[in-house]
């Protein structure tokens, strides 16, 4: 008898432990994951499993959506 895995469990947010919300995207064969606190205002990208900046990520997308990154 084995556990099941919840669905879309991720890694608390380092910076105040919340729970992240996962979002998994597929651009152009690729597997791109936006991880993003909605607590701190966080936003963290993966693509094929790597930690990506996120003007790269813009630059492929292309359909820039304008990010704001908190300043506090
Ligand atoms: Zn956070």
């Amino acid at each position: 008898m084995s556990m099941a895995s919840p669905v879309g469990s991720t890694s608390p947010c380092p910076r105040c432990s919340s729970t992240l919300v996962e979002i998994h995207l597929d651009q152009a064969g690729r597997a791109l994951v936006m991880r993003s606190c909605s607590t701190c205002d966080s936003r963290w990208w993966q693509r094929d499993g790597e930690d990506v900046a996120i003007g790269s990520i813009l630059d492929t997308v292309g359909s820039a959506k304008k990010v704001v990154a908190a300043r506090c």
